[in-house]
């Protein structure tokens, strides 16, 4: 900094507030609203009730009484604190049983937990490769992926989003010590599944192990919420599965499960694994409870798929083109920013909350409403946004 600034813009920070007013300008800046009610279909927002379209509580599980009670009954027992990492002394009895349920349920040999997605990524993946290897990216796998491949220092290649041919190219190609291919299950911004069969045969053909991430498949997708890859129907022995546990499940944390052999390398290696402090065990405690919900009450994923239904039909004779999606996170692309959030400001304005998303979250030219609907939803919000769409025409 030279002294040439004048006197307001001479701050130690001064490059980082013309940055920000670039994004304002832009139409990039984000801004936080205030929660004043807990996560929930209908929300309180700075003293104004809405139906909101915006969680990825895909089961309606984050406010559920029984997950309220076994968060309490889990500080009793527990305390609020773990107090340690995992290695230390923070592995709690409630950490262990859940891991084992856990692995029980997505049918895997083991499973581990992570106090969030974005940690098990980032952890999981630099634990299984390094400089020597590679890796192998759907060009539209979530942010916590794409670091994680980056901090792997790994030949890092990302292939057009499902083209599974251009996939097989790079696997052809490689000459890498191991290859791990890297794959959202159900992408978060468009709602699509990746094409799991071809990816584990094409992992099976070119030795490559494949990393599957199902943030927003696990609760919802197969029988009981077992997952994406039982919807899929798939097993293989080269699959490491990832899922977060603050989507469906309602509550935070996530985990991994794989063979034996993965997750004791994650135990001894994965950074945010051995150097961080274990996610409270009231909140192991209570996934154990959401774990049993969403295994016993097929009739929320039944609920949700009746108002992915309704959406889609509703809008179908619409100006507006949802992406091909089936999940739950349905989105309307728009294209330009500020058109984006002028949608979102008119639903806004009816009462309704949809995020508008924008780059660097999506591709440039590409800014979304990301519906995402609850199987805590009623019908009528459903028809309420439909009919509040419409009425946009
Ligand atoms: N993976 C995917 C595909 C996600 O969408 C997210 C969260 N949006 C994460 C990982 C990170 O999970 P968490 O929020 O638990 O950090």
């Amino acid at each position: 900094m030279s002294g040439k600034e004048s006197p307001e813009t001479a701050t130690p920070f001064a490059a980082l507030a013309d940055e920000l007013a670039g994004l304002e300008g832009e139409g990039l800046r984000r801004r936080r609203r205030v929660l004043d009610s807990p996560q929930q279909p209908r929300v309180t927002v700075e003293g104004r009730e809405y139906v909101a379209f915006c969680s990825n509580d895909y089961l309606g599980l984050a406010n559920h009484p029984a997950l309220v009670a076994a968060a309490r009954e889990g500080a009793e027992l527990h305390g609020v604190g773990s107090g340690a990492s995992h290695l230390i002394l923070g592995h709690s009895r409630a950490h262990h049983d859940l891991e084992e349920a856990l692995a029980q349920f997505v049918g895997l040999p083991r499973a581990l937990t992570f106090s969030t997605g974005y940690m098990a990524n980032l952890g999981a993946v630099t634990a299984l490769v390094g400089r020597e290897d590679a890796v192998f990216a759907d060009r539209l796998n979530h942010a916590s992926l794409n670091d994680a491949c980056l901090l792997a220092r790994a030949d890092f290649r990302r292939y057009p989003h499902n083209d599974t041919a251009a996939l097989e190219r790079l696997l052809a190609a490689s000459r890498a010590r191991h290859k791990l291919i890297v794959v959202d299950a159900v992408f978060s911004m468009d709602g699509d599944v990746a094409p799991l069969a071809e990816l584990a045969a094409l992992a099976e053909r070119f030795d490559a192990w494949l990393y599957i991430d199902d943030a927003h498949g696990f609760g919802v997708l197969g029988p009981q919420g077992r997952g994406t890859l039982a919807q899929a129907g798939i097993s293989s022995p080269r699959i490491v599965y990832m899922a977060t546990l603050g989507k469906a499940a309602g509550v935070a944390g996530a985990f991994v499960a794989a063979a034996p052999e993965v997750i004791e390398t994650l135990v001894q290696r994965a950074r945010t694994y051995v150097y961080t402090t274990a996610l409270p065990p009231l909140l192991a405690h209570t996934l154990l409870a959401s774990l049993a919900l969403i295994r016993a009450e097929e009739w929320r994923r039944e609920q949700l798929r009746s108002h992915i239904a309704a959406l889609k039909s509703g809008l179908a004779q619409s100006r507006w083109k949802l992406l091909p999606s089936d999940t739950a996170i349905q989105p309307l692309v728009i294209g330009a920013n500020d058109a984006a959030m002028a949608v979102a400001k008119a639903l806004e304005s009816a009462g309704l909350l949809v995020p508008a998303i924008r780059p660097p979250t999506v591709p440039a030219g590409t800014a979304r409403l990301r519906i995402s609907l609850s199987a805590a939803h009623t019908g009528e919000d459903v028809a309420r946004l439909v009919g509040a769409l419409n009425a946009l025409q």
